[in-house]
């Protein structure tokens, strides 16, 4: 039902977050317009997509155009690379032993982006308004959303998808808790001169995870946690010095290293919006909460938002029923809550632990690691919740 510019839903925020929730809307039937934001720079990251979201976005009708692009993720291996007393023991997760065929897929942030993007343009009954939101009015019957190219336009509900500066929140009025770490995340992409065979592998140090994670062909994408200064320096080295440093971290498990494409550096934080929604508001993904790239949760988490908030949304407006109601947004906060606490608190722990130099807390982190290692079912369900099952 769209009449006199009004929509059910204008989703803010051409993000993956704001791109899966704005075509799946629309595929629904739900009158819908996608503000895009400003064009962005290249983005050298990767996303391991885990089981869970790709059970998403097929229900999106997405995955097909996604998964062409992606490298699957059969196996996960921990290794302990710290100097510390107490070691864990390398770990190795196989995908097989939960039944799946792999525990998820990594894709680089744009060929993601570029392929959601090309399916909004051709999914009908969704309106795209390729510029930002510059002012919100949410008083009254529907949400007026000023753009910077001097239109407006009207909505029931205003789904904030546009990551961590999030106009939308701001205007609704919604503040974030913040946790700043001391740590930098590098990322950077290497082509190597052994084949990754599908495993990601994860070394722990004293300054956090250096993750290697399989991308299509002979490459990983590389994201490494450090200090500022130590990111600073990474940064500054030429192509050849700087493989040469990447390949030491990784011990050579993937042969010779060689850099291809850009290198980004991410100050690590943790944000949770004190509440998901307002009034004809609702927040998902990175406007809602941020964490630190450990265990590949925070859009994994965000594409549960987004599952979760067109399920309710549809249903209501298929209902007859106005989808920025108290009672559905109430309805869309209490169904996130517990699973965004959860994996904030997991997350903000595990990062802690790797951080800490009491000894005591080694020794549990290691039998910890120990315990996932050799008791089947703990690991097992552990493995299930890692990628993205909800808690029994
Ligand atoms: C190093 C690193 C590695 C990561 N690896 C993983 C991983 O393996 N797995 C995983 O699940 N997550 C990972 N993450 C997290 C993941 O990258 C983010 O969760 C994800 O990019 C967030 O997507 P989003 O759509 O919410 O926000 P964004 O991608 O930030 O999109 C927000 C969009 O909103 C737009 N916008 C902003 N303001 C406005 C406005 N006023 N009007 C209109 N549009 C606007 C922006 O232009 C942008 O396009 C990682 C993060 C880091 C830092």
């Amino acid at each position: 039902m769209e009449h006199d510019g009004l929509h059910e839903v204008v989703v803010v925020g051409a993000g993956p977050a704001g791109l899966a929730t704005a075509i799946a809307l629309a595929g629904r039937g739900v009158s819908t317009a996608l503000v895009t934001g400003p064009d962005r720079g290249a983005d050298h990251r990767t996303t391991a997509l885990l089981e869970g979201s790709v059970r998403i976005l097929e229900g999106f009708g997405l995955w097909s155009l996604i998964a062409e692009r992606a490298a699957p993720l059969r196996d996960m291996r921990i290794a302990d690379a710290t100097r510390r007393l107490v070691r864990a023991p390398e770990v190795t997760f196989r995908s097989a032993e939960i039944g799946l065929e792999a525990f998820g897929y990594n894709i680089e942030n744009d060929a993601l982006r570029e392929s959601l993007l090309a399916a909004a343009m051709e999914q009908s009954g969704l309106h795209i308004a390729r510029t930002a939101l510059e002012r919100l009015d949410l008083s009254g019957e529907a949400a007026t959303l000023h753009l910077a190219d001097g239109h407006t336009l009207r909505a029931r509900l205003v789904v904030g998808a546009d990551g961590r500066q999030s106009t939308v929140r701001t205007a609704a009025g919604i503040t974030m808790r913040t946790r700043a770490y001391p740590q930098v995340a590098f990322t950077a992409t290497v082509r190597h001169t052994r084949p990754h065979e599908d495993t990601s592998t994860e070394f722990h140090t004293e300054s956090g995870p250096f993750t290697l994670v399989p991308l299509p062909g002979d490459r990983s994408s590389i994201v490494c946690v450090v200090t500022d200064r130590e990111a600073v320096r990474l940064l500054g080295l030429d192509d050849a010095a700087l493989a040469r440093e990447l390949e030491a971290r990784a011990s050579s498990v993937l042969g010779r290293f060689e850099m291809v494409g850009g290198r980004g550096a991410f100050p690590l934080a943790a944000e949770t919006a004190e509440t998901l929604v307002g009034e004809r508001v609702a927040l998902v993904s990175e406007a809602a909460h941020v964490m630190p790239p450990i265990g590949a949760q925070g859009l994994n988490l965000g594409l549960r938002d987004a599952g979760a908030l067109v399920e309710i949304v549809a249903g209501a407006v298929a209902a007859g029923r106005d989808p920025g109601s108290a009672t559905v947004l109430e309805r869309y906060a209490a169904h996130r809550k517990r699973d965004i606490s959860g994996r904030m608190t997991a997350v903000d722990l595990l990062n802690r632990s790797l951080l800490s130099d009491l000894v005591p807390v080694q020794g549990v982190r290691g039998f910890g690691l120990y315990l996932l290692d050799r008791v089947g079912p703990l690991r097992r369900k552990l493995m299930r919740l890692g990628i993205g099952e909800r808690a029994a």
